[in-house]
């Protein structure tokens, strides 16, 4: 099976809605974002494996693995999308609307449109010929409670030796970007 064009991989990333929330009511999975990205990847040659989050039904992360090796390069991004208001949007936020030479959608900068990119950037690669793994990672939950992050740290799995994030950083690559870090402090009584 051939992959979609670019447009169309996109236009179908947009429209699988995939809203990561702490608050439960705008909260939805990510399924149907992963299976999209599970069928492009398997035809491109890739092992993939659908990796359940435990504890967070209907959200999910996927490795998507082509050729062996010690080191490797791993392609990284968030699957989920914060929530929206369509009455703020110009467009519909779950469709893709092509403006002034731009793509807008909600995700297509941030960052479901990442994963497009990939595809088109090595769908002509001789994917049985790598000489070090390529590996897609694509994670739930960045956006809220950063469970498809912790799920994965907790496998203990190197991945590779390199990774690049495709998270947008004002169109300027940046190397070892500062991480995050969340307290909270709970007060009872008086
Ligand atoms: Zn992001």
């Amino acid at each position: 099976m051939q992959t979609p064009t670019f447009h169309n991989m996109l236009t179908s990333l947009i429209g699988a809605a995939s809203v990561s929330s702490v608050n439960p009511a705008w909260d939805m999975g990510n399924g149907a974002v992963i299976e999209l990205l599970d069928s492009w990847f398997s035809s491109l040659g890739f092992k993939t494996e659908i990796l359940p989050l435990p504890g967070h039904p209907g959200k999910f992360n996927l490795i998507a693995t082509a050729g062996r090796g010690d080191e490797g390069l791993v392609l990284s991004g968030h699957t989920d999308t914060v929530p929206f208001d369509p009455e703020r949007w110009n467009s519909d936020p779950l469709k893709l609307h092509e403006r002034n030479n731009r793509f807008y959608g909600i995700g297509t900068a941030d960052m479901k449109g990442f994963f497009a990119i990939i595809i088109e950037a090595i769908r002509e690669l001789p994917i049985d010929n790598l000489t070090q793994p390529l590996v897609i990672l694509a994670t739930a939950d960045e956006e809220s409670n950063m469970c498809g992050a912790k799920s994965l740290t907790a496998l203990h799995r190197r991945l590779g030796r390199h990774a690049m994030i495709g998270e947008p950083t004002g169109m300027k690559p940046v190397r070892m970007h500062k991480g995050i870090s969340m307290e909270s402090v709970r007060l009872t009584g008086r």
